[in-house]
């Protein structure tokens, strides 16, 4: 078991062991759930949190409050992209004034010399991998467009999300790489509790709203620039730094237009909550390339406690995949996860029903950015059913023919060929 202090100095203990945490369910990991820690991943200390150990002495559960008389935290892992979670860091919430930040938190361990965590690779892919990230001239590049264009302000948008933010789908976009982003909408019609963009008081958001909107020449315009130069290109709209892109349909169909009369080059794609099926469907019609629906959950009761819709129903998701079906669009699941709620029976055969019943082409195994505890309280309140492993899930998808299974939108040149891991 690791530990740390209060200044975030992370500690072996001497005898007691890893315990991980499904929900708020406490066991110990198996052999095949723990890989060494992969390059690249951080660690937290999570303040408000005392880690819990089992000792093998007593064969019981421990929490560690004080380690030579210091108070100590709870530590987790934050794992680089195409890692899925398969276990939360087992901790007792001390501390109920204390909420972590919108992160990602997963069990970890250290043995033999080095760190372990609870994971599994889902995505071959390395597409956002830090080394691709390093020691790249990203100034230079970011002067170059800004001179080329200097009248686009999504474009200065962007630069700052690069270089302050450290945005990786911005970064492509100034290194005329992979995926890109485009973004529209300052407006949401869901609140989701773990809203990257927009908090009222209880987490602080990761990212900025954009504050204005955009003109379709300058999304048209970072569009073709991106399509028309980048290797592998997708331009992406529905990005961490802006609320839901179909807010702002209308602007979205005259891009796609404006776009696709000049070039068929690319994948022009959109993450959304599908929330309004008319729009998916003049999206569709428009040549949108594929489409991204995020769920927390396949029934309707759990989405509603997290994404709380306002206006539309867990109907017009569905609605809308039907209609993106139909119109020959690529449909991927975001599908956001939590271990001890998303692999229950209830929640499996619920998933795999809906992929099946509408062909889903692809899932993607993504990691739910929140606080466990606040989770468990305002989404698993009275929720009893037992899990069954995250891998459990992933072998239930992997089962499905046809179905692909990552982390990473693809470029439509792999919607045939992409081979699961
Ligand atoms: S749908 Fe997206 S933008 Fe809207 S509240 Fe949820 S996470 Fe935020």
């Amino acid at each position: 078991m690791v530990f740390s202090d209060r200044e975030g100095k992370v500690y072996i203990h001497p005898f007691l062991r890893m315990v991980v945490q499904e929900g708020t369910r406490l066991r110990l990991p198996l052999k095949e759930e723990l890989i060494p820690l992969p390059q690249g991943c951080r660690l937290f200390f999570l303040p408000g949190r005392r880690p819990l150990g089992f000792n093998p002495g007593s064969s019981s559960f421990e929490v560690l409050s004080l380690f030579e008389g210091r108070g100590v935290w709870a530590v987790g892992a934050f794992l680089i992209p195409a890692y899925l979670r398969l276990h939360l860091p087992a901790t007792f919430w001390e501390d109920r004034n204390i909420l972590l930040p919108l992160w990602a938190y997963t069990a970890v361990g250290f043995f033999g010399g080095r760190f372990f965590v609870s994971a599994v690779r889902v995505d071959r892919r390395q597409r956002q991998w830090p080394r691709y990230y390093k020691g790249i001239s990203l100034r230079k590049n970011i002067e170059k467009l800004l001179k080329r264009y200097p009248q686009n302000r999504l474009l200065r948008h962007f630069a700052n999300c690069a270089y302050n933010y450290r945005c990786l789908a911005a970064t492509n976009l100034f290194l005329h790489r992979w995926e890109a982003s485009l973004v529209v909408s300052n407006r949401c019609n869901a609140s989701c509790w773990g809203c990257l963009s927009y908090q009222k008081d209880l987490f602080i958001p990761s990212h900025q709203r954009i504050s204005f909107r955009p003109h379709i020449e300058e999304v048209a315009e970072v569009a073709l620039e991106h399509i028309l130069s980048a290797s592998e290109p997708i331009v992406s709209f529905g990005q961490g730094c802006e609320g839901e892109p179909l807010m702002e349909s209308k602007l979205l169909v005259r891009t796609l237009k404006f776009v696709r009369r000049r070039t068929l080059r690319g994948t022009i794609h959109l993450n959304t909550n599908a929330s309004i099926p008319a729009a998916i469907d003049e999206l569709g019609a428009a040549g949108l390339s594929s489409l991204r629906i995020s769920l927390n959950s396949a029934r309707e009761e759990f989405y509603n406690l997290y994404f709380r819709p306002r206006g539309y129903k867990f109907s017009d998701v569905i609605r809308s995949l039907k209609v993106a079906k139909k119109r020959g669009v690529f449909v991927s699941l975001n599908l956001l996860l939590f271990p001890g709620f998303n692999d229950t029976r209830g929640e499996v055969e619920a998933l795999v029903r809906l992929v099946k019943k509408y062909k889903v082409d692809m899932v993607q195994m993504r990691n739910l950015s929140i606080d466990s505890e606040f989770f468990s309280q305002v989404v698993l309140k009275d929720f009893k059913e037992k899990p069954l492993g995250m891998l459990y899930l992933w072998q239930k998808l992997k089962a499905i023919k046809g179905l692909k299974l990552g982390y990473f939108n693809l470029p439509h040149s792999e919607f045939s060929h992409f081979q699961n891991l």
